[in-house]
């Protein structure tokens, strides 16, 4: 596997895990939790954005973290079998990854004026979520937007 393949892959898959995760955990088994709660409170043209909002009303438990990391390294064990310069570089892509995730999704609540507020990837990633307060069956991905394009996720419901 060369260096382009391990990071695309490691991408598609911590993409795909967060997608997964989110719309099926956060929205599915776990009915009444910190989830349930983020949605509600971060709902509306005034309430989404909250610059002195606190970081656990933001933030998943480290448990969440944790286990999505797990996730990451099992995955990445299939990658070191083969060789282990390119199990690392894919396990460092996925928290790269989960890290940026995080980070955008902390700032698209609570900004701070950050230079990465600024980025168009990231206006449009925030304004992404913002439908998703306000409409829970839309624009799951936080860190990227592929995943709601394959499962069509990517559109308002109108009917
Ligand atoms: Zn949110
Ligand atoms: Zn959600």
């Amino acid at each position: 596997m060369n260096i382009q393949t391990t990071v695309i892959v490691a991408f598609l898959l911590s993409s795909l895990v967060e997608y997964c995760f989110h719309r099926f955990y956060f929205h599915y088994f776990q009915k009444d939790g910190f989830a349930q709660k983020h949605h509600r409170q971060f709902s509306g043209k005034t309430s989404f954005e909250v610059p002195d909002a606190r970081l656990q009303d933001i933030m998943p438990s480290y448990m969440y973290l944790f286990i999505k990391a797990s996730l990451y390294y099992i995955l990445s064990v299939i990658w070191f079998i083969d060789n282990i310069s390119q199990g690392i570089l894919f396990f460092a892509t996925t928290l790269i990854y989960a890290l940026w995730t995080e980070y955008i999704h902390l700032h698209f609540h609570k900004p701070d004026g950050k230079a990465i507020e600024n980025l168009r990837i990231f206006k449009f990633l925030k304004e992404n979520h913002r439908k998703h307060h306000m409409d829970n069956t839309i624009y799951y991905g936080i860190g990227s937007h592929i995943w709601d394009i394959l499962f069509r996720t990517d559109k308002e419901r109108s009917a």
